[in-house]
């Protein structure tokens, strides 16, 4: 019977490993969320992240800024959330408007506050395998993959996507995992043959339904990153769960996979940033 990887039954876990946590500490770790414009998924996201931290006693202050606003007064206010020691960490909700360079916003955030493990100075780190903040959405599909296998050493990995923020780390993480990588994208020629390779499949693409059952291997483990609207504003992931479901082993759903992963360990990465700021070991366990 295929295993269904259940991101909100696992984020309940996390939910209490931090709220014990956050019991322990002196202070009130406390995340600044930048938002510009009124980007309707956006306003979704950042919604469920304040009430995910509200529930584990993680302060929330956000920053909702109009998409007029300039480049420097973006700078400015990263500088000054840099130097506030109440702030422990800084979250700037992508996209922003184009006519921000989300680069160079990115890089202004100290790396000791980045909860979004995207400063070059963290994707350095994760490349090294050295400690750091490593991205969230990553993170929280290699937990969904650990419920399905605790040792994944040797197995084949095919990731489709090659983004700074899902593709290209997870594939970093996988590696680490002593997984055999491959990593496709938009120029992959006979994409079919190569997906089925993968004992485990990530797909962030973002493009619905876009992997049927004959993209996978017999009893490969799916990940489905990817979130979008069918033609009747339902969410729907990168793959059509309902064919697929027939032959992987084990897969993500979506809405309730990798989504609630992504804020959960979002707030991991802000307790963990949290206890860097005042010098704190910090255990969590999972
Ligand atoms: P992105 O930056 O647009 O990257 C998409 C990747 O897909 C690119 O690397 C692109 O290749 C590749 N691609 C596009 N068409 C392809 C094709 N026909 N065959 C193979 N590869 C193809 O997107 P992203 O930020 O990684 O996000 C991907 C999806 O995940 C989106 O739906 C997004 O909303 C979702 N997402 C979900 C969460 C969550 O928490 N669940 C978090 C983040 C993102 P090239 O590099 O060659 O262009």
């Amino acid at each position: 019977m295929i295993q269904i990887l259940d991101g909100l039954k696992e984020q309940e876990k996390i939910r209490h490993t931090l709220l014990e946590k956050v019991r322990t500490l002196d202070v009130k770790p406390t995340l600044a969320i930048i938002l510009i414009g009124n980007h309707a998924p956006s306003l979704i996201y950042v919604a469920r992240k304040k009430e995910f931290a509200a529930s584990v006693g993680i302060e929330t202050k956000l920053f909702h800024l109009d998409t007029t606003v300039s480049l420097d007064y973006c700078l400015t206010l990263i500088q000054q959330l840099n130097q506030d020691p109440a702030i422990h960490g800084i979250l700037l909700q992508l996209p922003v408007p184009q006519t921000l360079d989300s680069h160079q916003l990115i890089q202004a955030v100290d790396p000791i506050k980045d909860v979004d493990g995207l400063h070059p100075l963290n994707a350095g780190k994760l490349m090294q395998q050295q400690a750091g903040l490593y991205p969230c959405t990553p993170q929280g599909c290699l937990h969904l993959i650990h419920c399905w296998k605790q040792n994944l050493s040797g197995l084949v990995a095919v990731v489709v996507g090659r983004s700074n923020l899902v593709g290209r780390p997870i594939a970093t993480l996988l590696t680490h995992e002593n997984v055999t990588v491959i990593q496709a994208h938009s120029h992959t020629k006979n994409l079919k043959e190569i997906t089925r390779l993968g004992d485990v499949l990530v797909v962030a693409v973002g493009k619905p339904k876009f992997i049927t059952k004959d993209f996978v291997k017999d009893g490969a483990c799916v990940i489905d990153v990817g979130i979008s609207k069918d033609t009747e504003e339902r969410t729907v992931g990168d793959v059509d769960f309902e064919s697929v479901k027939n032959v992987a082993s084990a897969i993500s759903p979506v809405p309730g996979g990798v989504g609630p992963m992504t804020i959960s360990y979002l707030m991991m990465n802000l307790m963990k940033a949290c206890c860097l700021q005042l010098n704190l070991v910090l255990t969590l366990s999972k």
